[in-house]
Formats: C-alpha cells, structure tokens, sequence
C-alpha cells in the first residue's frame, strides 16, 4: 500500500455503504479513478462540495495494488464550480461533457491533455454566453484527442470541397450535397455555414471564439448528431442529452 497524491475532477459520485461515497474522478496524472470518500455523508471536516461532479479536488489516496477503488485520505478542494450551479442549461451542459469524459474513457488510462481540456471547459461554462458552442467545441475535440474525428476538410465519398452536406450513417464522416442527394431517402442537409462552424471550433481556441457570432441553432443541431455518434461508437447512453435537448427545444418555442 503506497501513498500517492493527484489532482482530479469529478466525473460522477454516488452513495457507498451507510455514509460513504464513491467517486470517479478524472485525475492528472493516472486517468479515470474511483475513490472511497469515508464519511463525507456526516463527517463535518470534509469539505462541502467535494462530491459534486465538476468539483476539482487534490487528493491524497492509498494505492492498493490489487483493488479498483482507492481510499482517500486527505482532500482539498482545488475550485469548485459553484457559479455552473445556479442554471440548469449550465447543469446539463456540464453533465453532458463529464458524462461524456466518463463514457469515453477507460479506467488507469492517463491523458493529462483530457484533464486539462475538463478543467477549462469547466471553468470557461461558469463564464461562456453560449454553452451548446462550449459543449459542441468540447466533444469535438475530445473525439480528435480520441482518434475518432473523421477528416472534415472534404466529402468522404467524392473527396472534393463541399457546402451543404449531410453527414453518413451513424457517423461523423461529411458527405457533400451531390453526393448526399443520391441516397434514399436523401439526408437532411446542414448549411454551408455548419461546415464554417466545424471548422471555426477546431481551428481556434475556445477563448478566441466570438461565440455571439456562431448560429446557436446549428451548433445545437451539430452537438445534437455529435452525442448520437458518440452513443453509437462507444455503445453508450449519455443520459443527460435528454434533459438538455429538451431545455433547448423549449426556449425556441
Ligand atoms: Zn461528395
């Protein structure tokens, strides 16, 4: 039994026995965890929101060599996202990118380039004015870290340049309208300005992006087909999407 010390995020915590919890946490260094919080339901020297998923916490653990979860013994919380708190589309569009970190990522897997992606799209959700571009910006760049974003620049099945276009069969591959408009039924096209919108949010850091200027209703059309294709290539549910989309709807109606 050693001890280590990390950082992390929390991904999703649930109650563990009579007053514990159990937390998996996105860490710096190690990948997706799951720790044993001991006493955190009534112990008072714990901090209050150190379960809370999106919470960054240090930690302080044993390691034990032969067991899944891990037992923390110290903890500091390092920022917690008490602002993301008071709006439910930010709740959702938070639970939406741990949910989808979670789903995506296998146990003891590091990439400290996913946790340091996590913390600032956390931090930028407090401040954003348009958190779909947020989420969108950020599934889309976990799926290129992933290895798992097809090539955008041109159709899939011509190769040539495009403006419209649809994209294939459950996945996330472009396909121009010519070629789109052979299938049957002919694909719901997206508009040339999806494809400027595509190529904006991989080419530019989100600090950089005028979010005011992006259409919001083709981001939410685009993140909307990215969590499907997501859902079907990690043979996943992302429960949140349900609230989230249905939030959404709403406020156009
Ligand atoms: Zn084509």
């Amino acid at each position: 039994m050693r001890i280590h010390k990390t950082e992390g995020i929390v991904l999703a915590a649930q109650a563990h026995g009579e007053a514990d919890r159990l937390l998996r946490v996105f860490t710096r260094d190690m990948g997706k965890r799951s720790f044993v919080l001991k006493g955190i339901r009534k112990s008072r020297r714990r901090p209050q929101g150190a379960a809370d998923p999106g919470t960054r916490l240090l930690l302080t653990f044993y390691e034990h060599d032969n067991r899944a979860t891990h037992i923390v013994t110290e903890l500091r919380i390092a920022a917690h996202c008490a602002d993301i708190r008071d709006s439910m589309e930010r709740i959702c569009h938070l639970a939406l990118m741990l949910e989808t970190v979670d789903g995506t990522s296998g146990f003891d897997d590091p990439n400290p380039t996913v946790f340091e992606m996590i913390s600032a799209a956390v931090a930028a959700l407090a401040a954003t004015d348009s958190p779909v571009v947020l989420s969108l910006f950020f599934l889309l760049h976990l799926l290129r870290i992933h290895g798992v974003l097809p090539p955008m620049g041109a159709c899939a099945r011509c190769g040539k340049p495009y403006a419209d276009f649809a994209f294939g069969d459950a996945d996330l591959r472009p396909v121009c309208a010519a070629c789109a408009r052979r299938d049957r039924p002919p694909p719901t096209l997206f508009p040339a300005s999806a494809r400027e919108l595509l190529s904006t949010l991989l080419s530019t850091r989100f600090s950089a992006i005028n979010t005011a200027a992006l259409p919001v209703d083709t981001a939410l059309d685009l993140l909307f087909r990215a969590v499907l294709f997501i859902e079907g290539y990690y043979h996943i549910e992302i429960k949140s999407k349900k609230l989230l989309f249905s939030l959404h709807r709403n406020d156009d109606a």
